[in-house]
This record gives C-alpha cells, structure tokens and sequence, in this order.
C-alpha cells in the first residue's frame, strides 16, 4: 500500500514551493489509494513556532486537502509533531552509535573550519574528513578532558550509492562525495538528517516526494535506512522522487523570503483554491499538452510522479492569474457570489456595512464573474453601488473629465432621463446618441458617464451597471459631476 508523507517545518509563512510538494503527495496518494501522512518537522525550537504551525494547518484545509494520519486526524503512528517524538531519537542515536554506525566527533567548528580550507586550497573534497571515526579511548578521554561536547556523526560506508529516482531516473552518487555527517548536536538536540528518516521508517512511509534541494540528503539516508534495517528499526527504503526547482524573477530559484512566494499573498489577493492548484501542478507537471485548466479531480485521476518533468519549472504569475480566472468563470454563479463574501467586507469594502444591498450585489455579480482574475478585484468593481458618493479616482477624474465633457455629459442627461431604465440596450441608445450630437464615438462618450457614475474609467459593463444602481442615483451622480 503506498504511504506519502508532508512534513513541512513550521517556520514562518506558508510558500508555493511547500504548496506544491503537498500538492503532489496528496495527488499521488489520492490516485492509488493509499495514505498521507501529515507530520510536523518540529525539531528546531529557534525557528519553529506556534502560530506558524496553526497557519500551516490552516492553509491546508483552506487548500481543500485532507490527510488520513497527522494533526488533528490522529492515527496509529501519533504523536505526529516531531517535538513530541524526542526520546525515539535518542533511543535510536544510543542505537546507531552501540552498532558503530555512528560515532562521536569532537571536533571544534574551527578545527573543520582549517582542514576544509586547507582540503579546498589542496583541490581534495572539503566535506568531513573522517578525523573523529576511529579515535582511541585514550583520545576520548583527552578530549573529554578537555570539556569538549561532541556532536554524534552517522558513518557513511565506503561505497557508491545509486538509486532510482521516480522523476530523474537512476543517480549515483561515490563515497567520496558523501562524507559522514551530523545527527545529534553537541547539545543533544537531534538535526533532521536523523529524525526524517527514522520517522519515515517509523511510519512506514513507501514514497519520499520532494523538492529538488533535498537531493543531496538522499544517499544519506538511504545509508542510514540500510542501518536502520539492519537493527530492526525499518522494513524498507521508500522510493524517492525529487520534483524540480521553482524559479521566479529574473531566473533564481524562488525563495522562501520572496514576498511572490508567500501563499498569504495569494489568499489576500483572492486566488481560488482551486485556480492555485492548478497553476502550481503546472510547475513540473501537466494533465496534457493541451490542457491547462482542469479540476483537482482531473489531476488525480492522471497523476503519475513518473510523468513529472526533472527541468526547473518557471513561476508565472500572469499566467496564474490567467488560470485562476478560468477557474472563477467555471464557478457556478451562486458560488461565486458566495466566495466574493470576504472583499464584500471591511477591511476591503469602505462602505458603511448597512449600506450594502444584497438585491444589487446579486444582479451585479454575474457581471463581475466573467471580467475578474482574483477575487480581490470585486471591491473597487461594485463599490458604485454601496458608497454614498462614487470614488474619486484622480487619474480617473482627470483622464475623463476634459474639456468639452461638460457639454456631453449635460446631453446624456437629458437622453437618459427619457431611457428605459429596465433596458441596458435602451441606456446604450442613449449615450450612442448623446455621442453622436457631440462628434463622439461611443467609447469616447461613455468614458465621462462611467467616471461620474463610478468614479472610475474602467469597470464592469456600463450600462447594466447604470442599470443596478438605478436611475435617481445615476442621475444625481451626473448632477454632482457638473456641479
Ligand atoms: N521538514 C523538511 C522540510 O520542510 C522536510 C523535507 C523532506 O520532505 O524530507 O524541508
């Protein structure tokens, strides 16, 4: 039965990066049936927090995912927070280092510091020298002596490791470019070289899928795997597969710290659940060449992680917000009302709450769901309808409000007023024709209404917007404008 797991660290803000990994997991869990494991890579007390983590949780299910072992579900592997899980660690340490597959190393940061210098400026590998591997009860007593506290460093066998990665295929990596490594600091803490991997074996996890920079941690744990297999402490080493870097401007990998990665942002700013989804399964992935918007279902019925493309995938936010407009037409209109709710609302909306009309929000959001590519977009769209006076734009006002508007504006009234205000077609006629009287085109006409009525140039359809708000206001906007 195939077992994937998420462990995220809870560290600051939730990223696309992170998005798109669970992504995949859930996917490819979701496509064989088979379980995800939701855990928490708590181990870092300087970095990890509280509130990162409620965030964590929160993004998740504001996502639409589930998890069948983890926070808040339970499950026969718990506790699923690594903080938790500490005695486990030192248990398997004390394991490690009584078989010899790890040992204590004393050596001070400045002692690694010189000999790496001096291994670089030779042209020989700068990783871990070995130093400590082999030391004499004599030399642990004089270090020991010395009030040094070692750190305990897994022994990396003197082989090759190859593997068969699920996306890139096979890859070998030689002894001499794996040197022995960290698991437990000088304080006792254990690092996550040993904890993601013992706990992945603890939860008999079958399927590692991850991003790209933790390849290098790879042979290191199947290493160490082997260790724990031979100590009874894992059955077997789950297959890995490395999804491809994400870059954003100007071709560098996206960071964490790039505010273009934060998933808050896109939140804030309206994306979908569902549009997101979709974009970010584009980074490394696709349904078909020729298919671009599907449903999360579409996804999981065809996901295959053989399929994941190895080559960085570029992040695109035109092209997510594109997605994410397709996916807000697809809607069905009720719903998109609905999910418009929280820009309806103050901070975003600046009317006064009793001042909002649920009859002519609506009329007006069908309008809206065809024109927007985040949901964000809906405040300034439809604040016409619910602000006392229409914004004043500046740009706006300046850009539509030249000479000569006044005489066209004065016409418009006039041939509104005699319009049928239950016909758009019929308010058209009627700017057409004040145009008309002044020279103007219909776009050129419409401008100085639109401004004066929305306070803005650009908007939802004029005339059903005209139409929404509703003859005695439209008009006394016009009034006011010419005041
Ligand atoms: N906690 C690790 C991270 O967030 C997990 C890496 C892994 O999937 O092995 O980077």
């Amino acid at each position: 039965a195939v077992r994937v797991r998420f462990c995220p660290s809870p560290t600051g803000n939730p990223h696309v990066g992170l998005v798109r990994t669970a992504l995949f997991n859930w996917a490819f869990a979701r496509h064989h049936g088979g379980t995800l494991v939701f855990r928490i890579e708590d181990t870092d007390a300087a970095r990890d927090s509280e509130e990162s983590y409620r965030q964590l949780l929160d993004s998740m299910r504001w996502l639409g995912f589930d998890w069948d072992e983890g926070p808040e579900v339970g499950g026969p592997h718990e506790p699923y927070r690594q903080s938790r899980r500490m005695d486990l660690y030192k248990d398997v340490a004390a394991k490690l280092l009584d078989a010899g597959h790890a040992y204590r190393c004393y050596c001070s940061q400045e002692e690694l510091d010189t000999r790496r210098d001096a291994a670089r400026a030779a042209g020989r590998p700068s990783g871990y020298d070995g130093h400590c591997r082999d030391l004499s009860a004599g030399q642990v007593e004089a270090y020991e002596a010395q009030g040094r506290t070692p750190i305990v460093r897994f022994r990396m066998p003197d082989e090759t490791i190859t593997f068969t990665d699920l996306v890139r295929g096979e890859l070998t990596f030689t002894a001499e470019n794996v040197p022995d490594y960290g698991i437990v600091r000088a304080n006792g803490a254990p690092l996550y070289t040993l904890v993601n991997p013992v706990d992945d074996a603890a939860m008999e996890i079958t399927h590692v899928l991850r991003g790209e920079d933790l390849l290098s941690s790879t042979p290191r744990q199947i290493a160490l795997y082997r260790a724990l297999i031979e100590l009874g402490l894992a059955k077997e080493i789950p297959a890995f597969g490395h999804l491809p870097y994400v870059m954003g401007e100007g071709n560098k990998k996206l960071s964490k710290r790039d505010p273009q990665s934060s998933l808050n942002l896109y939140r804030e700013r309206g994306f979908l659940p569902e549009g997101l989804l979709n974009y970010l399964s584009l980074l490394g992935w696709s349904l078909s060449a020729d298919q671009d918007i599907f449903t999360i279902e579409e996804m999981v019925a065809a996901f295959d992680v053989g399929d994941v493309n190895p080559n960085p995938a570029r992040f695109d936010l035109k092209k997510a917000e594109a997605i994410n407009a397709d996916h807000i037409r697809l809607l069905a209109p009720a719903e998109f009302a609905e999910r418009c709710r929280p820009w309806l609302r103050a901070p975003f909306a600046t009317w006064a709450p009793e001042d909002f009309d649920e009859a002519k929000w609506q009329a007006i959001a069908p309008h809206a769901q065809t024109r927007l590519k985040v949901l964000s977009e809906i405040t300034e769209n439809v604040d016409f309808l619910f602000l006392a006076e229409p914004a004043q734009d500046e740009a706006s006002w300046t850009k539509a409000m030249k000479e000569g508007s006044d005489a066209l504006l004065r016409t418009a009234r006039e041939k509104l007023d005699a319009a049928d205000w239950n016909s758009p077609e019929s308010l058209k006629e009627a700017v057409l024709a004040a145009g008309e009287a002044h020279g103007l085109k219909l776009g050129k006409a419409q401008a100085p209404v639109r401004v004066a009525v929305t306070g803005r140039t650009v908007g939802l359809p004029l005339f059903e917007s005209l139409e929404i708000l509703g003859k005695e206001k439209a008009l006394a906007r016009i009034d006011a404008a010419l005041a």
